[in-house]
């Protein structure tokens, strides 16, 4: 793959489901895989997979299909950056809390360096491993710890907020899981995820018994 060439983020989505389930055939002992078997694990076209694996310029052989370890890492290469990248969650509830502990020792190239709350009885304390700060420490901890990305688990009125405050801080990417699109400059990489909107989706095809 040339260098600095951007992937479209959809690419970017099935590379990081690739590389999560070739893990666990690597765990059941598999040495490689045909495009046929990956998408079959992801409900999605074999003409996919070889598009996207042809896209970060690597081929498999006719006879034994993707060497998995060597597809693994190159998916490494082109998803994680070399140093790592650092993150914080912003609202300790349920949420953020489940995200914590999920998300810890999970992805070596990705750590949850900081928490912050507004509630005081949730700052100084940790959550699995994760310092918990007051949100009013928020630009002063994310340049200290050099923070890049931002995961945002606070009331859905408070998310604009705090987005708004990522961006100043100096944040780079921002996920946010409240239902309450936020606004951010271009420079910064915006992913909203709303669980409600992909149950709806989920209840209107059951609903149409369509799918
Ligand atoms: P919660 O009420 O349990 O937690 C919210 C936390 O944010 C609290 O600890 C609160 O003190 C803190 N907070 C409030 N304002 C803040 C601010 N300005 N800065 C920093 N912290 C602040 O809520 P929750 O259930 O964890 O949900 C959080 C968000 O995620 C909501 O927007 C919710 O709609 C969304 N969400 C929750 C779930 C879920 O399963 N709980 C699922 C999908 C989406």
């Amino acid at each position: 793959m040339k260098e600095n060439k951007k992937l479209p983020d959809k690419t970017v989505e099935r590379l990081s489901q690739y590389r999560r389930n070739l893990l666990i055939c690597v765990a059941n002992g598999k040495s490689h895989i045909f495009s046929h078997e990956i998408a079959g694990m992801l409900h999605i076209t074999s003409v996919q997979v070889r598009r996207d694996i042809m896209l970060i310029g690597y081929k498999g052989t006719l006879r034994k299909g993707y060497d998995i370890q060597e597809l693994i890492l190159l998916i490494g290469e082109i998803i994680d950056s070399n140093s790592g990248q650092r993150v914080a969650v912003i609202g300790v509830g349920n949420l953020g809390r489940a995200i914590i502990s999920y998300l810890k020792g999970k992805r070596s190239k990705l750590s949850i360096i900081a928490a912050f709350d507004t509630n005081i009885e949730k700052v100084d304390r940790i959550y699995a491993g994760v310092h918990c700060y007051h949100y009013d420490r928020l630009a002063e901890i994310i340049k200290s710890e050099d923070i890049s990305i931002g995961i945002i688990t606070v009331p859905a009125s408070e998310a604009a907020k705090v987005a708004e405050n990522l961006v100043i801080s100096g944040i780079k990417g921002i996920l946010n899981f409240t239902p309450s699109p936020v606004n951010v400059s271009s420079h910064v990489f915006l992913e909203e995820y709303d669980m409600i909107t992909s149950l709806e989706k989920v209840a209107y095809f059951v609903k149409k018994n369509e799918f």
